[in-house]
């Protein structure tokens, strides 16, 4: 049986002995960076795969600069301790990895300064986000996205996904899977917790940088998939709402949502309905990759916990 296990206060712990108090400086004010880690399981041949386990402290490293958060731990040594969580915990499904950088000073007033930082991580399991098969059907938000003038995007503040949650919240209360945010000046900015991308003209488009999204672990290896494997190319550039209605296809990805395709928005059929050849194609590709078994893209998966034949 599984036992959760948690990094808390510079040990391994059961999560369940992982608790803070409720004046924690994050608790009261969104004053921390996480990351999102998929392991994925592989039944053949039983061990969970960690995506891009480095690339995702890397970013907790620069959510934290952003901050001027004290990142007090080695990426190196966040790497082991969450191979050794996940290895612990005994999982045989999917999981999600969930590490942090917070204020763990128990005092009141907003600032960034002047107080102690602490790392969590923790593991939960965690099948599916969206269903991969079908395709989601989106609305686009009334809610804008927020700008790097506010809180910058680029960073994985916790603070900011209150504008997920309402925008999350809103798609939902409404009928749809899922939203798709445009930003202040009205260009498609991503989704909730997803990257998007449409494909037009034999090309893969989506949004800059600037155009107020999480630079995703996920897209970039979509990207690269895509021009490595079926030889497109991505270009960035902003898009408008009417233009994603007649793109030849559109799909998400993100770390809860891997490679997601849209079949609607706003009540308007994309590519038929259906998720598209190019979208297929990749997914295909994909899975097989974050599964650990493709050799050529093994370096992105760490394995860990092989089973033990019983
Ligand atoms: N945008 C937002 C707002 C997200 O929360 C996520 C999930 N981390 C993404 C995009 C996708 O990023 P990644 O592929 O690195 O998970």
């Amino acid at each position: 049986m599984a036992t959760p296990q948690a990094y808390f206060k510079g040990q391994i712990v059961p999560l369940e002995e992982a608790k803070v108090g409720v004046m924690t400086h994050a608790f009261n004010y969104g004053t921390a960076v996480f990351e999102g880690i998929r392991g994925n399981w592989n039944a053949e041949d039983g061990r969970l795969y960690l995506f891009r386990v480095r690339e995702h402290y890397e970013r907790l490293a620069q959510s934290s600069h952003i901050l001027g958060l004290e990142l007090n731990e080695p990426i190196d040594r966040l790497c082991e301790l969450t191979v050794e969580i996940v290895e612990r915990s005994g999982y045989e499904e999917d999981v999600y990895i969930r590490p942090m950088v917070y204020l763990s000073s128990e005092v009141l007033g907003v600032r960034l300064h002047g107080l102690e930082s602490d790392v969590l991580i923790f593991i939960a399991p965690f099948g599916p986000y969206l269903d991969i098969d079908k395709g989601a059907r989106c609305h686009t938000s009334s809610w804008r996205r927020v700008d790097d003038l506010g809180i910058p995007p680029r960073a994985k503040v916790t603070g900011i996904y209150v504008n997920s949650a309402l925008a999350k919240s809103e798609a939902e209360r409404n009928g749809f899977d899922e939203a798709i945010v445009l930003n202040a000046d009205g260009h498609v900015s991503e989704g909730s917790g997803e990257n998007i991308f449409m494909v037009r003209d034999g090309k893969l488009i989506t949004p800059s940088p600037s155009d107020n999204i999480l630079e995703g672990i996920t897209a970039a290896t979509v990207v690269e998939l895509a021009a490595n494997e079926l030889g497109l190319e991505t270009v960035e550039r902003p898009i408008d709402r009417s233009e994603l209605y007649i793109a030849d296809e559109v799909f998400m990805t993100g770390t809860a949502a891997h490679l997601t395709p849209v079949t609607e928005i706003d009540r308007r059929a994309i590519g038929g309905g259906v998720p598209g050849p190019t979208t297929l194609e990749l997914s295909r590709i994909f899975f097989d990759v974050i599964r650990g078994k493709s050799e050529k893209y093994g370096s992105w998966c760490t394995p860990a916990r092989v089973r033990v034949a019983s």
